[in-house]
Order: C-alpha cells, then sequence, then structure tokens
C-alpha cells in the first residue's frame, strides 16, 4: 500500500459528529451576536506579514515565534493571519468602513500559530471575534462584555467561566508605569529569566505575563499599573465597572493582565474557566483607541474580543452541555425493484417539499431488502419507507419504525407527508 500522507502536526481533522456540534456553537454564536445589531465580515487568511508585525507587536509571542510566514512566488513576504483584529482593521480602512462611522463587527474563521500543541492549544485554531468601532466611552466596552456574557448563558456555561479585567490607561500613563517598572526590575535582574531580561527593555509590561513561577515572585512587589492610571482612564474604568455591577455581571481586576499584544489600551478583560486544565482562557478583549490609526487610518476608537472556538467547544463537551443534537437522517427511503428505484429520489422530493425540514436519505447501491434494512438501521433514520414495483403502482408505502415496537403500515403515499410532520 502506498504511504499514508498525514496531517500537519498541530493541525486537526473535524469528523461529523464533531461538525454537528461546531454547526450548533456557531449557531448559536451567530444569532446571538445578530440580536445584539452586529453584522459579518469576511477577510482573507493571508496578509502581508508587515500588518501583524506593525499591529501586534515586534516583541510578542505571536511575532517573535509564532507566525507561518513565507515568501510568494512574487518574493513578497506573506503571513497566515494569527489573530482577526489586525485584518479587521485593515479591511475597515481599505474600504472605508471606519471613518466618522460605527461599525458592530464578526468574524468567525481559522487563524495559524506556531506554538506547541496540547489539550486546547493548536497551529491551526478557530477564533470567533467580534469588534465595534467608533464609540470612545465604556457604554461600548460594557456592551461588548454583557455580550460575552449573555454567550456563556445561552452555552449554558456562565457557572463555570469568571471574568478578569483590567485598565492599561493611556499611553502617556503606560510610558510613566513602563519606566518604573523597568527600574524595579532592575533592581532584581538575578532572578528574571533570558526572556524577561530581554523583554525588560523592548517590552517591559510583557514581563508582567510571563509565566515563569520565579519571575511571578519578583513581580509580586511591583509597582501597580493602577498607581500610574491617568485621571480619564480611571473614570472610563470606574463608569465601566458600575455599568457591569448595574448589569451584574461579577468580576476580579487583575492588575497583572495585560493581553500579548500591544496594540491594546484602557480596557482589557478576559474570561477564564477551571475546567480545562492550562489553557483555561477562552476568551480575550480589550480597547485598542489607537491601532486603526497606527495602520494607517483615521484615529478611530474600537474595542473587541476573540474567543477561541476550540476551547469553548472542549468546555462545552467537559461540562455536558452541547445539548441535543438533531439527527443526520429522520427516513431511510428503502426501495426493491427496478421501477421503485426510480421513483424513490422522486418521491423523497415531493416529500422534501410537503415536510419542510424532514431529512430523507435516499438508498443507494441496490441490494436485497435485508441489506437495505441494514442500512436504514445504521443510518439516524427512526422510520424507513419502503417501497416496492407492486406497491407503487396502487400508490401505497410501506412505513417500518426503526426504533421502536411499533407494527409496520402500509399508507397511500398522499397520507405519508402526514405522518412524517409528527417525526420532527
Ligand atoms: P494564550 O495565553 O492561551 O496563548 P493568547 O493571549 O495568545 O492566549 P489571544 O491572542 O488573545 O490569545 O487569542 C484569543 C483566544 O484565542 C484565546 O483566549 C484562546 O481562547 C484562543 N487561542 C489563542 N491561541 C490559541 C491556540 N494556539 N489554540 C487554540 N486556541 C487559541
Ligand atoms: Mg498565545
Amino acid at each position: 500500500m502506498a504511504k499514508q500522507i498525514q496531517a500537519i502536526r498541530g493541525m486537526n481533522d473535524c469528523l461529523p459528529g464533531d461538525t454537528q456540534v461546531w454547526q450548533k456553537v456557531e449557531t448559536i454564536l451567530r444569532d446571538t451576536v445578530a440580536s445584539f445589531g452586529y453584522q459579518e465580515i469576511r477577510f482573507p487568511i493571508v496578509e502581508s506579514t508587515d500588518l501583524f508585525k506593525r499591529s501586534i507587536g515586534e516583541v510578542t509571542d505571536i511575532v517573535e515565534k509564532e507566525m507561518y510566514t513565507f515568501e510568494d512566488r512574487n518574493g513578497d513576504s506573506l503571513t497566515l493571519r494569527p489573530e482577526g483584529t489586525a485584518v479587521c482593521v485593515r479591511a475597515g480602512n481599505e474600504n472605508g468602513l471606519l471613518y466618522n462611522q460605527e461599525q458592530r463587527l464578526w468574524y468567525m474563521g481559522p487563524m495559524f500559530r506556531h506554538e506547541r500543541p496540547q489539550k486546547g492549544r493548536y497551529r491551526q485554531f478557530h477564533q470567533f471575534g467580534l469588534e465595534s468601532f467608533g464609540v470612545a466611552t465604556a457604554d461600548m466596552d460594557a456592551e461588548v462584555i454583557l455580550l460575552t456574557a449573555r454567550l456563556w448563558q445561552a452555552f449554558g456555561v456562565s457557572k463555570y467561566v469568571r471574568l478578569e479585567l483590567n485598565s492599561l490607561g493611556s499611553n502617556q500613563a503606560r510610558e510613566e508605569y513602563r519606566n518604573a517598572l523597568v527600574a524595579y526590575l532592575e533592581q532584581h535582574i538575578e532572578h528574571l529569566d533570558e526572556d524577561s531580561k530581554r523583554r525588560m527593555y523592548s517590552n517591559p509590561l510583557r514581563v508582567l505575563d510571563s509565566k515563569n513561577p520565579d519571575v511571578q515572585a519578583i513581580l509580586g512587589n511591583a509597582p501597580k499599573l493602577s498607581q500610574h492610571l491617568d485621571a480619564e482612564s480611571a473614570e472610563h474604568f470606574a463608569n465601566l465597572c458600575e455599568r457591569l455591577d448595574a448589569a451584574g455581571v461579577e468580576y476580579q481586576v487583575n492588575e497583572k493582565l495585560v493581553r500579548g499584544l500591544d496594540y491594546y489600551n484602557r480596557t482589557v478583560f478576559e474570561w477564564v474557566t477551571e475546567s480545562l486544565g492550562a489553557q483555561g482562557t477562552v476568551c480575550a478583549g480589550g480597547r485598542y483607541d489607537g491601532l486603526v490609526e497606527q495602520l494607517g487610518g483615521k484615529a478611530t476608537p474600537a474595542v473587541g474580543f476573540a474567543m477561541g472556538m476550540e476551547r469553548l467547544v472542549l468546555l462545552l463537551q467537559e461540562l455536558d452541555c452541547v445539548g441535543d443534537i438533531r439527527r443526520t437522517s429522520d427516513v431511510y427511503l428503502a426501495s426493491l425493484g427496478d421501477k421503485a428505484s426510480i421513483q424513490a429520489p422522486v418521491i423523497a422530493a415531493q416529500l422534501r417539499e410537503q415536510v419542510p425540514g424532514i431529512r430523507i436519505m435516499v438508498h443507494a447501491g441496490g441490494g436485497n431488502f435485508k441489506k437495505q434494512l441494514k442500512r436504514a438501521d445504521k443510518s439516524d433514520a427512526v422510520v424507513a419507507l419502503i417501497l416496492g414495483d407492486d406497491e407503487l403502482a396502487q400508490g401505497l408505502v410501506t412505513v417500518k419504525y426503526l426504533r421502536e415496537h411499533k407494527d409496520q403500515q402500509t399508507l397511500e403515499l398522499s397520507q405519508v407527508a402526514t405522518l412524517l410532520a409528527d417525526l420532527i
């Protein structure tokens, strides 16, 4: 036998069974954001490498070590998108969607990062993301967060996720804080690992994000971002908190929450679960008022989030919250005889017209009654319709119940639709 070619490590197939769960999740996501007036935007999977370098930041995990970057046949440097926000802003600028306008947008699709694959972390993964452009006030931060809370409700997992919240302040406040942090880190340089030492000067806030426990221990006494917050950002944050309180959404302020991307300012948040082990962040976002201008557009405030869809699906499966999945077929249509076999798809088409939503699988491949019933049993269908040449001539069809003890019956074809309508 020829050697089989394998999928790329960290890039998974999604098989029937799982695709049903995914479709259900996608439907809930789409319907929920539509109920808030958001519209879908679609953009390419491949973009100029510069787009991500300029937005996410040169000194970030993503740009330093995770991007799938390659030269195309023209020698241009292209990158498989590692996230959606930068692309959404690029598309918004390029198509004139952002300047002087409000836009509430969402997207969904594959992202690519060269990370070590493990549960909840893959090299091709999917994000559902949402971006709201044009409103600078905290009511919009609140809307975006309340929308995520509504999603957890719709998925039935509200009890298992918690909200962490922080404010990064203005760029100037962050600059001041950065200096204070570097001064502190310099005093403890012998306890820092290589990554943190390097980042201490290039992007010191990222040191706060370190997963190394020794570094985290040092950070316990580090100056706090909140002590350097500018008055306007503090007010913005207080207003957001007031709105979340009023809506009954609980949160914890986490002063070390800085997010791994450079473009955020003011509000940053994450929804975290204890039910998925180490990969516990299911949704992350924040405000990024400077990004549109940084990517060549006119200054436009914005706030958004991205949700890891694999982690969401895992969470639903882990917590048994997937709920009912629609049968793939309700009816298996078997036929005995040449005429019946030719008429079967015609009758199936009529029944699909008469009973909207019914799922009818038509037998193919011939074979005797026993073989066809075996197939019917293997399918999801709850009834088999059996069509024979003689019966067909009289306008009759036999109904056989596959999942309950009930006598089979022979009906006029015209009565079948009424019987099937009760199945769905
Ligand atoms: P992490 O700290 O887990 O690496 P991140 O900060 O890099 O996450 P973001 O860039 O904010 O993640 O992406 C938003 C969400 O996308 C994450 O909260 C997570 O749910 C999901 N996500 C990110 N990277 C992966 C991945 N490699 N595989 C699966 N999901 C991912
Ligand atoms: Mg990451």
